[in-house]
């Protein structure tokens, strides 16, 4: 299965088509397994017709470090819940 990081969303308004690799584009003739990175040049969204240009990843890692810039989310709750102990409060 392939995992959020592969996954590529249209950007146009209205649309937010889904670019799933392990679905690949029938419309597009792209075979399943097909990754984003190697769609052909001209590929459109088969929804609304944008050029690839318009899509972005749905999830990656910088997107997630633009959220947490820190890292990961579990590092810091479980800091936070170090100091909730040792402040003696129930978590
Ligand atoms: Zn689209």
């Amino acid at each position: 299965m392939a995992s959020a990081e592969d996954m590529w969303q249209c950007q146009t308004v209205n649309c937010g088509y889904l670019y799933d690799p392990d679905r690949g584009d029938r419309k597009g003739k792209i075979p399943k397994g097909t990754r984003f990175e190697d769609l052909p040049i001209d590929w459109k969204c088969p929804i609304c017709g944008a050029s690839r240009k318009m899509f972005r990843l749905l999830v990656g890692p910088g997107l997630v470090k633009e959220v947490f810039p820190w890292g990961d989310r579990p590092m810091i709750m479980s800091q936070i819940s170090v100091r909730a102990m040792k402040e003696g409060r129930d978590v």
